[in-house]
């Protein structure tokens, strides 16, 4: 990635203990910024940010967002919210909690300070979309009572109070509907996609495709997306988004699986599960915004990242293999 100098600034990353929080502490840090970074750990981890906690420049703080933080800074990154299935239904009203408390205090926070802020929207906002690819004027097709909706639902209503306070408090805002997202620092047991078919391939277990795997997702590289987020928050005032950033190259789930297994030289056989309730069919960013608007479009193509992911959790599943189990957990 790129590192460009800038005026140096504050800024709040939270939920940066986590897979794309602590890539963006890190970018953050290389362009010159003074970086807080804000976790509950939840399902982030220290060993994430490990390796920045004896920067002169890196400060952490545990705590949690649904709770007032009164700090002084010039920009947040909000990225505080379990993201995968698994994890954000686990305790889903501490997700809705998170999303929307979170979104309040941290509006509060920039409201008071005059930061400006991005959010960390998805594209789960579009529900299982009958519209295909995704714009960003497609206003998605979402179960609010379902076992998805503290998660969608939860980000729809942050979204709505970052354009409230963009309205009413004229709060410099940024809102960004991130697409399927893997790479290095993905917590192994985190549950998604992309990460159970390399720990499962790596480790010889069966590969568990959900459905019959012909749903689809357009999956996008960690560095891609931090490069896009940057982007976002660098750009002029009068561009809120929302903004799609993804990759629009569309696979099915089990060509995904096919591919880990060949990439990795596998054995593992495939074994079908049930589709988890209301798994969107197909997923696709239109990216023309991002294009046009940030001059923005994904340089990593799908095999080159995975093989970067795939060498991550080989080191990590070897490390982890000759520790003793307590130093092994998260
Ligand atoms: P992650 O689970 O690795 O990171 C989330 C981080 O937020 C973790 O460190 C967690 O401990 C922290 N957190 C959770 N609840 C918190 C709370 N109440 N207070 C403080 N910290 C809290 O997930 P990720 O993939 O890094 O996702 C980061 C953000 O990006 C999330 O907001 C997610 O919704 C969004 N996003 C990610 C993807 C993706 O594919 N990775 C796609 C769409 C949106
Ligand atoms: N808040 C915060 N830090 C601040 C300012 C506000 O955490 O520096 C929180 C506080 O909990 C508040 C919420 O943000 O209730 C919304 O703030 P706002 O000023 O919009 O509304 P208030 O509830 O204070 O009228
Ligand atoms: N999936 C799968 N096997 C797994 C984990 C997920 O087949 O072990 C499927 C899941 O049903 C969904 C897709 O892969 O169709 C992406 O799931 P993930 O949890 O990564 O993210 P989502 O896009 O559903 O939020």
């Amino acid at each position: 990635m790129s590192i460009q100098l800038g005026s140096n600034k504050t800024c709040l990353v939270t939920g940066g203990a986590g897979f794309l929080g602590s890539h963006l502490c890190e970018e953050l840090l290389e362009r010159g910024h003074d970086v807080i970074c804000l976790d509950n750990l939840f399902t982030g981890t220290r060993r994430n940010i490990e390796h920045l906690l004896d920067h002169p420049r890196f400060e952490f703080q545990r705590h949690d967002v649904t709770f007032p933080l009164y700090i002084e800074v010039d920009e947040i990154y909000n990225f505080a919210c379990p993201a995968s299935p698994v994890h954000y239904q686990h305790d889903p009203v501490q997700t809705t909690k998170t999303s929307v408390h979170g979104a309040i205090n941290m509006l509060g926070l920039a409201k008071r300070v005059k930061a400006k802020i991005l959010q960390a929207s998805t594209s789960e906002v579009y529900g299982d979309p009958q519209v295909h690819p995704q714009p960003e004027d497609y206003w998605g097709h979402v179960n609010p009572i379902g076992y998805r909706s503290c998660y969608d639902e939860g980000k729809r209503c942050a979204e709505t109070l970052f354009f409230d306070y963009h309205r009413q408090h004229k709060l410099r805002i940024k809102v960004m509907r991130i697409f399927n997202t893997y790479g290095p620092r993905m917590h192994p047991n985190d549950g998604r996609v992309v990460s159970n078919f390399i720990v499962q391939a790596l480790t010889g277990q069966p590969i568990t495709l959900y459905g019959d795997g012909s749903q689809t997702r357009s999956f996008g590289y960690v560095d891609d997306l931090i490069t896009g987020a940057l982007k976002l928050m660098d750009s002029a005032d009068d561009i809120t988004g929302p903004i799609n950033i993804g990759n629009p190259v569309e696979t099915t789930v089990k060509a995904l699986a096919e591919k880990v297994i060949q990439m990795t030289g596998s054995h593992s056989e495939i074994v079908y599960r049930p589709l988890p309730h209301d798994d969107p069919l197909q997923r696709c960013p239109d990216i023309t915004r991002a294009k046009t608007l940030l001059d923005w479009q994904p340089t990593i193509a799908l095999e080159q990242g995975l093989s970067k992911t795939i060498n991550y959790f080989d080191k990590l599943l070897s490390a982890n293999a000759t520790k003793p189990k307590s130093t092994s957990a998260a």
